[in-house]
């Protein structure tokens, strides 16, 4: 059993982790181990194989089975999961791990050490390159484990399908584990590894169920043990007395169903406006978000449309792309353009600066723009035509802006074609600067996932750190005070778009230091809206107040809880 008290719950029979999808459940643990056999791997030992063309045959059939097997799961799944499951599908098939793979075999390696190196290598890569990319090297090992599978002829490993209502206990979730997930038999997910920001969590998030990532010793746990997950406190209880917690699981899905028919638009039970939009990525999710209940959109992310363009996209494609972004919202409100967030986590072929020592702290965002003005103001003049031509609200901000002079600079060069100019809070100079900021631009937007990896210098997909990227630490929470104060003083909106936004007790509290805006995944809303819609301003001010003052993230949780449940 666990004892390490360092992540146990108060009363040390439990364990806590980074909360990620609100929600209680309770039921057996189903732990899952992903390792293929050893002994089967044993048993194939160099495989036999004639000679490094038929060793590479074998390779590629096991891609192929492995390959269509995310390809048919993706056909299956929707949204995020069909997204990450074809994403892998690819993975499986790049043909630089091929080459990696045929290099290792010349060398002298067998097959199995050949797979094993060349996936080494890439996970390599990956985690150097950090941020989103890392994630990938999740993927990378569960590619291995089932390139392995095929190769010495077992199944595939994953998770098996409950034969109960189970709680699934793993050490991290790859997509393909996550995607066939059934809510109906999957009560919660309690990962010992990954953040908040990892696979498992965007899924968790998109199927609605309950889970707690980076919680310690959760591998530990015994087979079949009941378990009480929440989702919302991010906690693991191992004593609950069943009958009462079947009741508070009870109540929690009562409360669940009637957040579903939350309407809008966003206020506070006292009746403050807060404006409830959506983060969107391209066309399609722009069209589905505006049948959500929300006002507008909050951020577009428009370099997630050209991470496989080699290219720099023309004015006129690129006008044609947020085009289909802007339209959907001509009758329902605003939409915020974030210009080319590229580099670090997101490499836009046509942007990046190549070979950074430190992409995170490198030429990535507006900073793109220092040596090539032309790529931005190109930018600009393809949302300034899309706006025209759809005849929506549009609003502009610069991601990664750190001084005074990039947002007068920035703010200048939007407002020349008649848009509202705005900067991203993501970098704390931006906090600490936010006056004098408000006095040249038109609204700030604070981007709580790099603001918080920023301030607290832990990179925002390290799994091992993901006690440190949670919002919740109290100076992240510092800073965006500061913004959101500076913004109600100088009578312009400061908005949240970062995963804070989607957190309903976090809403709270950022609503409570001042903040008018919150963006977020459109299926986070309904949640955000209804729980702000039973706060009342003067408790939002309460609770921002507990969660600034508290030692750490849990007690900021904790503490809040509390006074919403007076
Ligand atoms: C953020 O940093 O919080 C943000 C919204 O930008 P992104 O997640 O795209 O870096
Ligand atoms: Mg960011």
């Amino acid at each position: 059993m666990v004892t390490d008290t360092s992540t146990s719950s108060p009363d040390g029979t439990g364990l806590r982790g980074t909360p990620v999808v609100g929600g209680l459940a309770y039921g057996p643990a189903l732990v899952i181990r992903t390792e293929v056999p050893a002994e089967a791997v044993e048993r194939f030992g160099d495989g036999g194989f004639a000679d490094e063309a038929e060793a590479l045959a074998a390779y590629d059939v096991a891609v192929e089975q492995v390959s269509s097997g995310f390809g048919a799961k993706a056909a299956s799944a929707s949204g995020a999961a069909a997204e990450v499951l074809t994403a892998s599908a690819g993975l499986a098939r790049d043909k630089g791990l091929r080459s990696a793979v045929r290099k290792s075999l010349r060398s002298g390696d067998d097959l199995l050490a050949a797979v094993h190196a060349a996936v080494e290598q890439f996970v390599g890569v990956f985690t150097t390159m950090g941020g989103l990319m890392a994630e990938r090297a999740t993927d990378l090992r569960d590619i291995e484990r089932r390139l392995v599978a095929r190769l010495i002829g077992e199944a595939e490993p994953g998770v098996p399908t409950p034969d109960r209502p189970s709680v699934v206990v793993a050490e991290d979730l790859a997509p393909a584990d996550t995607a066939g997930l059934d809510p109906a038999i999957v009560l919660a997910l309690v990962t010992e590894r990954g953040g908040p920001t990892s696979h498992t969590a965007i899924i968790a998030r998109q199927l609605g169920i309950p889970c707690v990532v980076g919680t310690a010793g959760a591998l530990e746990l015994d087979a079949g043990r009941p378990l009480l997950v929440d989702g919302t406190a991010g906690t693991v209880r191992l004593d609950a007395d069943p009958a009462e917690a079947e009741r508070l699981v009870a109540a929690d899905k009562e409360e669940r169903a009637a957040l579903a028919t939350w309407a809008g638009p966003g206020a506070t039970a006292s009746g403050e406006a807060v404006k409830l939009l959506a983060n969107v990525a391209d066309g399609p999710s722009a069209a589905s978000a505006s049948g959500a209940p929300v006002e507008g959109v909050g951020l577009f992310r428009t370099e997630l449309c050209f991470l496989n363009r080699t290219e720099e996209p023309s004015v006129e494609e690129q006008a044609d792309i947020y085009e289909t972004v802007l339209a959907p919202f001509k009758d329902v409100g605003y939409v915020v353009v974030r210009t080319l967030d590229a580099g670090s986590d997101k490499p836009v072929a046509f942007a990046t600066h190549e070979g950074e020592e430190n992409p995170a702290l490198g030429v990535r965002g507006l900073r793109l723009s220092f040596d090539n003005p032309g790529l931005l103001e190109r930018q600009l003049d393809a949302i300034a035509l899309a706006a025209e031509r759809s005849g929506t609200e549009t609003w502009v901000m610069a991601p990664m802006v750190a001084t005074v002079a990039e947002a007068r600079d920035f703010s200048a060069a939007v407002r020349e074609r008649g848009l509202k100019a705005g900067v991203m809070v993501e970098v704390p100079s931006a906090a600490l600067l936010a006056p004098r900021m408000l006095e040249v631009v038109d609204f700030m937007s604070i981007g709580t996932n790099d603001l918080t990896q920023y301030t607290m210098a832990a990179d925002r997909m390290a799994t091992d750190l993901a006690h440190l990227t949670d919002p919740w630490q109290p100076a992240v929470l510092q800073l965006i005070a500061i913004t959101a104060e500076a913004g109600r003083l100088a009578g312009k909106p400061v908005g949240v778009c970062g995963e804070a936004a989607a957190d309903p007790l976090l809403a709270c509290a950022l609503v409570g230091m001042g903040v008018t805006s919150l963006s977020m995944a459109a299926a986070a809303v309904r949640q955000v809206g209804a729980r702000l819609g039973t706060t009342t301003s003067e408790q939002c001010e309460d609770v921002a107040e507990a969660a600034l003052g508290a030692d750490d993230p849990a007690a900021g949780r904790a503490a809040v809880l509390e006074i919403l449940a007076r």
